[in-house]
């Protein structure tokens, strides 16, 4: 048998983090959010936050709010954003885009690499934009999974990138082996946390990262492009220079200097001008993550995923459903894939008819996040008899084909 609903509510009665929930934006209660590993909740505190930067530092305090906090906040927001993924002070800026600091990152370690090192080790399921940008950049060896990674490097890497969190499957690669491994051969590792900052614990410090990117927008509530943020370890900081050159990576900015000169910090990072509406998005939506305290989110995080996996095993599997996330819990992030050859219709269904909403990404994955600050235990619950009672009345038949660009 599996767990009931009457467990998962006394689960939800036992939570410690049963408040957090009142820190984020619901509108319809009965609508089940299982997609906040692809953009989380607004946070209660966003909406006046916005309206102050706006109409306050803005609208009355105008250019002077540079110097009253708008010039320290990709700094400050990145130093709150390095509590969550395990960083010392001074190594987390915000700016640009995830895509865009992968660009300015990887160009970097590639610029200061030997030259007989031109090679970037990445898997062949890492996400699309990543392997797009390594495309952009040089030779990219692509491995068949990350546990092949170690085998494929030699003297001619110069940097190994993965996702930290498998975007479709939620596998946790083992960062302090893969760091290991590519240190051992000389070359630098760069990861993708965009799935990982605020959905799992991470110590980019302690295991010895080199470089990391991450978009804002998942698990840190950070809105709809929010701009995304950048790690470069402390004592690799003023071997790299970034290959956009930009002013507010200047020693001394308003000099106007003819030649770039770049701070000696992770500020070198910060290209143009930042973007002070989403970074206080970000601040906003940070800080909820930093309340709750990573521990307690894993640990909630991994009991719904668990129990996710075992409704799915119970309920699902008679109906064509196979689990793609790995049940060893140690190895699986903040969201659970199921796979289904009729996946694309099922997923839209369960949004449309069933009032639950979550993902897909061809050809054949559902994803179901968890986002253990305002996830409560019986939302997964009732998402999982949802979509059994769909599937099994096969009212998912009923709709036309699929059009949405966004699935
Ligand atoms: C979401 C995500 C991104 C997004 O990049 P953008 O530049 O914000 O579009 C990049 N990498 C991974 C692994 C992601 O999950």
């Amino acid at each position: 048998m599996p767990i009931s609903r009457a467990d998962a509510e006394a689960l939800d009665a036992d939570d410690p983090l049963a408040t957090f929930r009142e820190r984020f934006v619901v509108t319809d209660p009965d609508l089940i959010y299982l997609d906040g590993n692809s953009l989380g909740r607004l946070p209660a505190s966003t909406p006046a936050r916005i309206a102050e930067v706006v109409a306050g530092e803005w609208g009355e305090r105008l250019i002077r709010s540079w110097n009253e906090g708008w010039l320290d906040a990709p700094a400050r927001v990145g130093d709150l954003i390095g509590t969550l993924v395990g960083a010392a002070p001074g190594q987390v800026v915000v700016a640009d885009s995830t895509t865009v600091n992968l660009y300015k990152l990887a160009g970097a370690a590639l610029a200061a690499a030997a030259p007989r090192r031109h090679v970037i080790v990445t898997d062949r399921g890492n996400f699309p934009t990543d392997r797009y940008v390594f495309g952009g950049l040089g030779e990219v060896r692509l491995v068949e999974t990350v546990a092949d990674v170690a085998s494929a490097l030699g003297p001619d890497t110069a940097l190994v990138s993965l996702s930290h969190v498998d975007y479709r499957t939620g596998e946790i690669a083992d960062m302090a082996a893969v760091n290991e491994a590519a240190h051992a051969a000389g070359a630098r590792v760069l990861w993708d946390l965009s799935h990982s900052a605020g959905a799992i614990p991470v110590d980019l410090d302690a295991t010895g990262t080199d470089l990391a990117v991450g978009c804002t927008y998942k698990y840190l509530n950070g809105g709809p492009g929010a701009p995304a943020y950048l790690y470069v370890r402390s004592e690799l900081q003023g071997s790299l220079v970034p290959p956009i050159r930009g002013w507010f990576g200047q020693r001394d900015q308003f000099a106007m200097g003819p030649e770039f000169d770049p701070v000696d910090g992770v500020g070198r990072f910060l290209s143009g001008t930042p973007h002070v509406v989403g970074l206080a998005c970000v601040e906003e939506g940070a800080r909820v993550i930093a309340d709750a305290g990573m521990a307690a989110l894993r640990a909630k995080s991994t009991r719904q995923t668990g129990m996710l996996i075992e409704l799915a095993d119970a309920w699902l599997s008679d109906l064509g459903f196979t689990v793609a996330s790995p049940r060893d819990t140690a190895r699986r992030g903040s969201h659970v894939a199921l796979r289904h050859a009729d996946g694309r219709r099922i997923s839209r269904a369960l949004g449309e008819l069933a009032g639950v909403i979550v993902d897909f990404r061809r050809p054949d994955v559902i994803r179901f996040g968890v986002t253990p600050a305002y996830t409560r235990h019986v939302e997964v619950w009732d998402a999982l008899d949802r979509l059994r009672e769909l599937v099994a009345t096969g009212a998912h038949e009923t709709l036309p084909p699929p059009t949405d660009r966004v699935t």
